[in-house]
């Protein structure tokens, strides 16, 4: 018997494969797959599972080629990545509107590590009801002209979970964000009864301990995955060169080139096309700050190594 399916987890070289058909198979890599595999299985991944004669074990015998992945890579990029999720269709960042307050440096952070992993990123601001919708839009001014696609919703009074469902519906997500801002409720409102459980990684929880908690995938009732833990923020933005931070910034990252100086860092330099956007306001101040911040921070990282 062959199958065609996704990893939904993997420990210990054991992985749950789930088949198109809806079957979950434990299953193992077939021997001769290890060896000429350059690329490590993740969770994600499309494989096809074979049953052995005896009926009695499944093994994967070819894994897809992935068309995303979310991956932590090591310092300078001197190591291997290790790849988090291979065929994510999109990260959503989900923030509240309060309780807790947002912070615009924490929410351009998450965009960061989507962007500098080339994935299709939106964005939730969750508890709506808690402020004066004018505070939100104030909020989100900058990343609706950075062109994200913004959603708003309330667990409270239903504003924007139909939507919402229609966004994770047959894709696979990760949903990612601070803790307490509502993931798990949003969840659970979208698809009730799937009870997940959407936060990040505590620190106690990883202390101590050598094994690192892996990714799950976790099957919508509609086809559709969502990522459970590891949050992006285990991730980090390790591996990402303080040059290419401009990048990850898609109202920098169509400007690049349109600077005086090829090698510009959009810091006080004559004849930059990045201040002189953010000048004409046609680029948020507070973004910029951002820009400059996250790369004086990975900048100082690489001095370390
Ligand atoms: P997570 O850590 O991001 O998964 O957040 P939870 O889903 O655990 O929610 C944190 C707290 O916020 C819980 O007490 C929820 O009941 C509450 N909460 C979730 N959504 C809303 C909302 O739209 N409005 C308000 N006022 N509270 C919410
Ligand atoms: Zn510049």
């Amino acid at each position: 018997m062959k199958a065609e399916g996704v990893v939904l987890e993997g420990t210990g070289g054991v992985w749950k494969v789930r088949t198109t058909e809806g079957a979950e198979h434990l299953t193992s890599m077939r021997g001769r797959l290890k060896q000429e595999e350059k690329i490590k299985l993740a969770v994600g991944d499309h494989v096809t599972i074979e049953q052995d004669d005896a009926g009695d074990s499944w093994a994967i015998t070819t894994i897809k080629e992935r068309t995303s992945r979310l991956a932590r890579r090591a310092p300078g990029g001197r190591y291997a990545e290790r790849v988090i999720v291979a065929n994510l269709d999109q990260v959503v960042v989900v923030f509240a509107a309060a309780n807790p307050e947002p912070h615009a440096g924490m929410i351009d952070r998450f965009l960061v590590i989507a962007e500098s992993n080339d994935l299709a990123v939106r964005l939730v601001v969750n508890k709506c009801e808690l402020t004066d919708p004018s505070v939100v839009d104030t909020l989100m001014k900058p990343y609706a002209d950075a062109g994200y696609e913004i959603h708003r919703t309330s667990v409270k009074t239903g504003q924007g979970i139909a939507e919402l469902h229609d966004m994770l519906a047959g894709r696979v997500s990760a949903l990612t964000g601070p803790s307490g801002v509502g993931k798990s409720s949003l969840l659970n409102a979208i698809f009730p009864g799937v009870n997940l459980r959407v936060g990040e990684i505590s620190e106690s929880v990883n202390k101590g301990r050598h094994t690192t908690v892996g990714a799950k995938l976790v099957p919508l009732p509609e086809n559709g995955f969502v990522v459970d833990t590891p949050g992006l923020r285990e991730v980090g933005l390790w591996g990402i060169s303080s040059d290419d931070v401009d990048q990850c910034f898609p109202e920098i990252r169509e400007r690049i080139g349109t600077c005086r100086f090829r090698d510009c860092v959009h810091d006080g330099e004559p004849g930059c096309a990045i201040r002189e956007a953010v000048a004409a306001g046609e680029i948020s101040s507070a973004r910029h700050q951002s820009y400059l911040k996250l790369r004086e921070e990975l900048a100082e990282s690489e001095n370390v190594y």
